[in-house]
């Protein structure tokens, strides 16, 4: 596999002005230069101009530009050539399959990356980061990627994989020569060790929650009961923030639910009053039907009429979202106010925000947009580090064995568990990994990447 030529179109399918053609192995240039025409020869690292032609009837196949890249210094460290050629559907696809017919094979999803990793260039988590920064929705997500493309991730797994080899280190000696004059190292020290290695486990799993928003953003529901103002502080949030226009083809945009970046975190923003009428009810949205479509929300965002009694309706929703990343916003205070916060649960009345959406909200809704930033960045233990959910179920697997080795009274089981969790971290960076692990990783990449 790793001795082919590989060749995809590595650019979108739209009618973009260019397409670019990449192969990677050794002989890409041999067969490029059986269809390049051009008065100047391929030269290494040389972008030339000439025509891609069919090598069995010279037929012109297009005007394009292409480099040679020669091997070590590329993307996959292999010879390296790319066509950029015009866009649109056809002339790409023709050079791609001209190429094919010379030997060369279509790659599969990520096998470029795949290769830059096992070529040694980089290592596992960094090569995930190369789908995260392809996704990336906000330049926040977009610089996150890149220090884990630069090794942010691995840097710290490498530190604590160190201290894990130390304190093997330790025992083997306490093992293997307790009669040289060699000082014993406690099983007490070791314990200490492994806490603080356990410590550092537990900062990276912190991250993973943060990392999930980042990366897939946050859901934030605006629920409360009919009239309150739920649509009108909709939109204007929506006047305050990037929207960010989801870019999938075909798709319609949501009239109830809009991405905005918040700090750079995409947020899908969630108007449960517009349920309603999408979904065709006669009657108003009812209250059971609203803690539903909210219920997997990361922050609600609770409307009150401050210019009304509180009725059993806003107590039932105030309970219901008591225990959750819950900001509550007391609209309408431009009328008299009909109640005092001394009214709600003593709990939440540190959570409520007052404004009157209808005079464009004054300084609220910066004030929302802050309390919803800080609880995006709450117990984040540094924004560098992104742990995706296999970095996390690692992570998770470690910590046990780790505190399983706590509570061991012999060397030489310690020894054992701390070989396993070693073994373990491995996989976050690829020195050790399996197959099917490669191919769960390389699958999620778009084609030509
Ligand atoms: P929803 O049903 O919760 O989405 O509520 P809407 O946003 O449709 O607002 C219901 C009504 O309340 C509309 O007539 C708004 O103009 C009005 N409203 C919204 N915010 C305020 C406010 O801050 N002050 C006053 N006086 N009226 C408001």
């Amino acid at each position: 596999m790793m001795n082919d030529v590989i060749v995809a179109i590595s650019t979108a399918s739209l009618n973009a002005a260019i397409s670019i053609v990449r192969m990677s192995g050794k002989g890409s240039k041999e067969i490029v230069e059986q269809i390049f025409v051009s008065k100047t020869k391929l030269e290494s690292r040389r972008m030339t101009y000439g025509f891609i032609a069919d090598h069995r009837t010279n037929q012109k196949i297009d005007e394009v530009m292409a480099v040679y890249l020669p091997a070590p210094g590329t993307y996959t460290r292999e010879d390296v050539v790319e066509i950029n050629c015009h866009g649109g559907q056809v002339s790409a696809q023709r050079i791609l399959e001209l190429i094919v017919g010379l030997g060369a094979r279509i790659a599969e999803r990520g096998e470029f990356t795949l290769r830059a990793f096992l070529n040694g260039r980089i290592d596992l988590a960094q090569a995930e980061s190369v789908v995260d920064l392809v996704k990336a929705k906000t330049v926040k997500a977009f610089d996150c990627s890149l220090n884990q493309l630069g090794g942010a991730m691995s840097v710290r797994v490498k530190h604590i994989l160190t201290q894990l080899i130390d304190l093997i280190a330790d025992i083997t000696v306490s093992i293997d020569y307790p009669e040289e004059d060699i000082e014993e190292v406690s099983l007490d020290r070791i314990r200490t060790g492994i806490g603080l290695v356990i410590r550092e486990i537990e900062a990276l799993l912190k991250n993973a929650e943060h990392s999930r928003l980042i990366r897939d953003g946050a859901k934030v529901a605006i629920v409360g009961k009919p009239n309150v103002g739920k649509s009108s502080l909709m939109n204007l949030l929506l006047g305050e923030v990037r929207v960010i226009v989801t870019d999938v083809p075909g798709t319609t945009r949501d009239t109830i639910e809009e991405v905005i970046s918040i700090e750079g975190y995409p947020v899908r923003l969630i108007d449960t009053a517009g349920i309603r009428e999408t979904e065709d009810f006669v009657e108003k949205i009812g209250i059971e039907k609203t803690k539903i479509a909210a219920n997997s929300a990361d922050i609600i965002l609770l409307i009150l009429d401050a210019s009304r009694d509180l009725d059993e309706d806003d107590f039932s929703l105030l309970e219901h979202f008591s225990d959750r990343n819950l900001l509550i916003v007391a609209n309408k205070s431009d009328l008299p106010s009909a109640w005092e916060v001394s009214v709600l649960p003593e709990q939440l009345r540190g959570n409520v925000l007052l404004t009157a959406v209808k005079n464009g909200g004054d300084r609220a809704v910066q004030n929302i947009l802050a309390r919803i930033a800080a609880l995006l960045k709450r117990g984040i233990d540094s924004d560098d580090v992104l742990v995706n959910a296999r970095h996390q179920q690692i992570l998770n697997r470690s910590r046990e064995v780790l505190e399983n080795a706590l509570h061991l009274q012999e060397y030489d089981l310690v020894e054992v568990d701390l070989r396993d969790v070693v073994a373990l971290l491995g996989e976050i960076t690829g020195d050790r990994v399996r197959d099917d692990i490669l191919n769960a990783v390389f699958s999620k990449f778009c084609l030509g990447k």
